[in-house]
């Protein structure tokens, strides 16, 4: 069958554009789900193919559906495991499942991941802002039925910060920093907290995103230009684990100076380039400096935490938009001064 939808795509640097577009369906596939989505999260890779056109080298070169933090309900489905009707949170990792990376568990590492909304590869990765959309059945997560749309469209970020949480191991009872505290960043804080880290501090240059950060579970927060650090320098440095989430290369600077000896960093901002990297502090602290992305099996433990409430991202919620008025969602989460998280409903 042939499904009429509206989606929301972008065409090249601030262009974007809400398209009629026919997708088919096979009514008799086994393997492949209709689903009808009802809500989705702008992520900042939605903004950048926004605003530059690009992702880092990705850069558009067609139109391109975006967004890749969606839910639905489903539409048509001949999984026995799913029914019509239920509502499903949408993993937006297709991995090969048959390389090395696929095979060893590592999927997030797929050698030709199709991921939603990605211009990596040419044809682009079509992503889900869109009114309908056929994925595979192992892309249906169902959670439960009265959970809020609102809270369970964060399962992706969230998926990316426990992912993150996981490289440092085990975080019971660890001292933890955080420094940018934008959506990833907070959402960092309640998956570090939930996995049993005590305390949990956190930096940012606004004191918008440090609210949210104690809102989200920081135990302090501490202004990044002029908050006092100096407790934390001594012996070397005081934290088991740091979470660099901002990209920027002082905060990279600023993670090294507060690990402790042969403690841990987590790469999760995306910041390119680091100007005048000194080497010297990772190699005299034996600090661990490992890079954290996207997700493999957390996606599903994202979907339970955030169905079952053990954390509440509500906070993080800023605006909501009709699809319709795309570039305005999309003009409203550039104002990263006063908006976190905005949603757009289909
Ligand atoms: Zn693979």
């Amino acid at each position: 069958m042939n499904i009429n939808t509206l989606s929301c795509v972008v065409k090249g640097e601030k262009s974007v554009d809400v398209m009629p577009q026919e997708i088919e369906f096979n009514e008799k596939s086994a393997d492949q789900t209709l689903i009808k989505i009802t809500r989705g999260g702008i992520c900042g890779s939605d903004l950048h193919y926004y605003l530059h056109g690009k992702v880092g080298n990705f850069a558009v070169q067609h139109p391109m559906i975006l967004g890749h933090e969606v839910i639905g309900i489903i539409e048509k489905t001949n999984d026995p495991n799913l029914y019509v009707g239920q509502k499903v949170a949408i993993n937006p990792s297709k991995p090969c499942q048959h390389c090395k990376y696929c095979l060893s568990g590592e999927s997030n590492q797929c050698e030709t991941m199709r991921f939603f909304g990605s211009a990596m590869y040419n044809p682009h990765v079509d992503g889900g802002f869109t009114q309908y959309k056929v994925v595979d059945n192992a892309q249906c997560i169902p959670y439960p039925q009265d959970a809020k749309d609102e809270i369970m469209v964060f399962a992706e970020p969230l998926a990316v910060t426990i992912h993150a949480a996981k490289q440092a191991g085990d975080l019971q009872g660890k001292k933890v920093f955080i420094s940018g505290v934008g959506p990833i960043g907070c959402l960092t804080v309640a998956a570090v907290k939930a996995l049993g880290a005590t305390e949990i501090v956190c930096t940012d240059v606004s004191q918008r995103c440090l609210d949210l950060a104690v809102q989200m579970g920081a135990t302090k927060v501490l202004n990044a230009q002029d908050g006092n650090f100096s407790q934390y320098l001594a012996h070397k440095g005081e934290f088991d684990v740091c979470f660099e989430a901002s990209g920027h290369p002082s905060s990279i600077e600023r993670c090294f100076a507060v690990v402790k000896a042969r403690g841990t960093v987590i790469q999760i901002g995306m910041g390119g380039a680091v100007p005048q990297f000194n080497a010297m502090t990772l190699i005299a602290k034996e600090i661990n400096w490992k890079g954290s992305f996207r997700f493999v099996e957390e996606f599903n433990t994202a979907v339970e935490w955030l169905g079952s409430g053990k954390i509440d991202p509500t906070p993080l919620h800023s605006a909501t938009f009709d699809f319709n008025q795309l570039e305005q969602a999309l003009q409203t989460a550039t104002n990263k001064n006063e908006i976190s998280k905005v949603q757009l409903t289909f």
